[in-house]
């Protein structure tokens, strides 16, 4: 019988698992292990790009790729992780009950926006965390140009001032004038926490916040937070109201809740502490990968943070690690020194920055154009070519 390694999740995290498990099998000319990856769609889907309009197209198909590359998949959603047993159970498209036993798993099931318990949020709020909730929201910005001209169609509220809310608000200013109209007297609203504009992303690219939101008329509320939402607007802590029929909500995103159910530490996101190896700690069975590892970056004291430049390098060393762990041979140690971000800043263009403190190396048209290039082509999953996706997935090959 075959040995069997499970990942749970075809994400960034997920799918670059599958492939660098499959390239050292294939390296190692051996045809005694299976790979299956277990997630509600065969789909990689693009989550930095579900800010902007036609967010249905936000995916690439895996089946293909998958095939060449001989991963199983098994469609269906996760419910109950078994590590004592060695058995994952889940729930199948047609809500069919079955379970999967493995001898090695991956966890690598991303994550969500977790809305805090505020007056009619669950109701009224929008979000463009997951591809069917941005869908309402572009359904929603698209049926503002049925209402009457006022002051709240015209007003969206972007709840939290993160990289998601300033991606969101950005982006929206053109967004409401395709739909709206170029006259439309259209306001965005970032209502934020935090003391200054920016000062989630430090020091080093908040002055070039500042300039984008000025030249695009961004507006920001800061040292403020919402307290309730209904059909017409936000209310704040301070009492203050703002009439928006739209709310978007982009704060306090958490690791699966799967995470809960592998004993094992985890901070306060949610994520599982691993070993080097992607191992995670404590367990001898079970690797984790993308948005649910707390995973060391460097020596430094610095640890990945939710993004696809660590998902996908991650997934390359755990797949290869997992895979390694089977076959008994050395793993390959996760490091990712680097750290850049790329924030879009709509049709101001973007920012790009290197080193966790944010040094702007490249703005405006420059930075747009390298923000473009790795959300229309880098973060895509390859073609379905068996040796060029298994080349891909080197865990060695830098992303940054
Ligand atoms: C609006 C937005 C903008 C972003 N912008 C950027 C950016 O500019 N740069 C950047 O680096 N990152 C960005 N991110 C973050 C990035 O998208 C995530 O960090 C990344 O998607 C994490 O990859 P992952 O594989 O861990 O999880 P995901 O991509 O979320 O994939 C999780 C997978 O697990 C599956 N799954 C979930 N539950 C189960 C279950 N119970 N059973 C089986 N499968 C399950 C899902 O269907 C999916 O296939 C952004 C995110 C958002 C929402």
């Amino acid at each position: 019988m075959k040995q069997h390694i499970l990942i749970v999740g075809a994400g960034f995290g997920g799918v670059w698992s599958a492939l660098s498990a499959a390239r050292l099998l294939d390296q190692h000319g051996r045809s005694d292990v299976a790979i299956s990856v277990l997630a509600p769609q065969a789909e990689l889907r693009i989550r930095p790009r579900f800010y902007e309009p036609q967010v249905h197209q936000m995916k690439a198909p895996l089946i293909d790729l998958f095939n060449a590359v001989g991963v199983n998949f098994i469609q269906g959603a996760a419910d109950e992780i078994d590590v004592a047993g060695k058995r994952v159970r889940y729930t199948d498209a047609s809500g069919q009950r079955s379970s999967l036993a493995y001898d090695r798993l991956v966890m690598a099931a991303g994550s969500k926006v977790l809305r805090p318990d505020l007056d009619g949020i669950h109701e009224h709020a929008f979000d463009v965390d997951q591809i069917e909730s941005a869908a309402r929201l572009e359904q929603h910005l698209k049926s503002l140009a049925s209402l009457p001209d006022s002051p709240a169609r015209n007003t969206v509220v972007v709840a939290g001032g993160g990289f998601t809310g300033i991606e969101t608000a950005t982006e929206l200013p053109g967004r409401l004038r395709a739909i709206l109209g170029a006259d439309a007297a259209v306001r965005v609203i970032i209502v934020d926490r935090g003391a200054k504009i920016g000062a989630a992303l430090g020091e080093g690219i908040s002055p070039t916040i500042i300039e984008a939101c000025e030249a695009l008329g961004v507006e920001w509320r800061v040292n403020a937070s919402v307290a309730s939402v209904d059909a017409d607007g936000v209310t704040l802590a301070d009492g203050q109201r703002i009439d928006a029929r739209t709310v978007i909500w982009t704060v306090g995103v958490r690791a699966s809740a799967l995470t809960a159910q592998v004993p094992a530490e985890r901070d306060p996101q949610g994520r599982l502490h691993v070993d080097r190896n992607l191992k995670v700690k404590g367990q001898d069975h079970v690797y984790a990968a993308g948005d649910v590892a707390y995973a060391a970056t460097d020596d430094q004291g610095n640890f990945a943070v939710m993004s696809c430049q660590h998902a996908i390098v991650l997934g390359r060393h755990s797949g290869n690690n997992v895979a390694a762990d089977l076959l008994g041979v050395a793993p390959t140690p996760y490091s990712q020194p680097k750290y850049v971000t790329c924030l879009d800043l709509g049709a101001w263009g973007a920012v790009y920055t290197e080193g966790w403190d944010r040094q702007v190396k490249l703005l405006q048209q420059e930075a747009k154009e390298l923000k473009t290039q790795i959300n229309t082509t880098w973060i895509y999953p390859p073609a379905a070519d068996r040796t060029a996706a298994l080349a891909a997935a080197d865990p060695l090959i830098p992303i940054a």
